[in-house]
């Protein structure tokens, strides 16, 4: 296994992270026993990174389970799990979430703890004035949080704010050759290794379409090119030969995922792209460019819209639904509405007001094709059954 310091604490960590929210499920709940099996060799085989978040249903007491039934299992592994900031209400939730994620897991301390799905720096604001700074450093000095970090799914911009707004240990953010100006993107990549922070990154296939769906033309410029790699491999690469990358999460259901990504793990050091793999992922990628339909850059200008709509993830879920697939736009469309952390926007409820339009350097007439995005991605009944799921998700 590869592994890459944590240039805060000076841990190694495996460049592998195993992401826990795909563990493998079996009449629709997680099983526990083809979970623990795949755990067991990941971490026999050097992987020492697992990611979970309370909100991810069941998913850490599973692990918790886990752990129980293999006694030492634990000591051998850095544990990452998450706050639900959109369930924090006064600052006693801190504790209650806290205490909850440290019971099902069955631990008395999480290694790498991250507030769950920010995506402005407004909703940092609401979390500082419930005194999370101050709650933060009680409970690092008692020793049931290590670490301190959080994960990203905003625009640009507000990445950059919100990496100066508290001395964090380490910062999660989505990041792969289709996403090089979206969200935190590159230049939040390099923002926060200049920082001294470690990056862990999600999302390195784009929920798998960089694995199995690309294009047609995608798929062809990379055989045309002699590219044998297969896709998934080639681009899990392009996010290892970052030197600033330290953990890619990978979310492994099988056992074949998890030893072709140790595998790739393995032998993917910075800069080992080859010039061929690296004009191979270019060409792909302007294919697949070339199949969205509204030309957004994710530069976030045109923010905030005052009805609260993130118009370039809007845009970006549409896109991804002629790139990628209908359903991999939709559970982008979900996330981008912000339900995880708060209130649900959609792209309904725009009211026209243009107050956005002038802002945009790509000159999108953005209520108008919110309109498309409303048509191709809402589903009558989408907003209240998102919320529901996102209220059970929390018990
Ligand atoms: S036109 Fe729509 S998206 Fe643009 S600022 Fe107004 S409400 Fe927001
Ligand atoms: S709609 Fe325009 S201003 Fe808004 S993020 Fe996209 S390109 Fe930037």
């Amino acid at each position: 296994m590869q592994f890459r310091t944590d240039s805060r604490s000076g841990k190694e960590l495996s460049a592998l992270g195993f992401g826990c929210m795909r563990f493998p499920t079996s009449g629709g709940r997680i099983d526990v026993d083809a979970s623990e099996r795949l755990i067991v060799e990941a971490i026999d085989r050097g992987v020492n990174y697992l990611d979970t978040a309370y909100m991810y249903n069941g998913n850490e007491a599973a692990l918790g389970e886990i752990f129980t039934r293999n006694p030492g299992l634990r000591e051998r592994v850095h544990v990452a799990t998450k706050l639900p900031v959109a369930h924090c209400e006064v600052t006693a939730d801190f504790d209650k979430y806290l205490e909850r994620s440290l019971e099902r897991l069955r631990t008395d301390h999480i290694d790498y703890y991250l507030v769950h799905n920010v995506t402005s720096a407004e909703a940092w604001s609401r979390l500082a004035s419930l005194g999370f700074e101050q709650w933060v450093n009680r409970q690092k000095e008692v020793g049931r949080i290590c670490r301190i970090g959080f994960s990203y799914h905003g625009p640009k911009a507000d990445f950059l704010v919100l990496l100066d707004s508290f001395d964090w240990d380490f910062c999660q953010i989505q990041y792969n050759y289709m996403n090089e100006d979206y969200q935190a993107g590159t230049a939040g990549l390099m923002a926060a290794a200049e920082r001294g922070l470690p990056v862990i990154v999600m999302e390195p296939l784009l929920g798998g379409k960089l694995a199995g769906d690309l294009p047609k033309e995608a798929r062809s410029a990379l055989s045309d090119a002699g590219i044998s790699d297969d896709p998934a491999r080639l681009a899990l690469r392009w996010v290892w030969d970052h030197p600033e990358v330290t953990v890619v999460l990978s979310g492994m259901s099988t056992q074949e995922q998890l030893l072709q990504n140790i595998e790739t793990a393995d032998t993917a050091l910075p800069g080992s792209l080859q010039g061929a793999e690296v004009v191979a992922v270019e060409l792909a990628r302007e294919h697949i460019a070339r199949s969205y339909k509204v030309p957004c850059t994710g530069c976030g200008y045109c923010l905030p819209c005052p009805k609260g709509v993130n118009i370039p993830m809007c845009f970006a879920a549409y896109n991804t639904s002629f790139a990628h697939g209908w359903y991999q736009g939709m559970h982008q469309y979900i996330t981008a509405s912000g339900a995880m952390v708060g209130e649900a926007r959609f792209a309904s409820d725009c009211v026209k007001c243009g107050a956005c339009i002038e802002k945009c350097p790509q000159h999108i007439r953005i209520p108008d094709e919110l309109t498309s995005v409303k048509r191709r991605l809402q589903i009558p009944g989408l907003p209240a059954l998102v919320r529901l799921g996102v209220k059970m998700m929390s018990r």
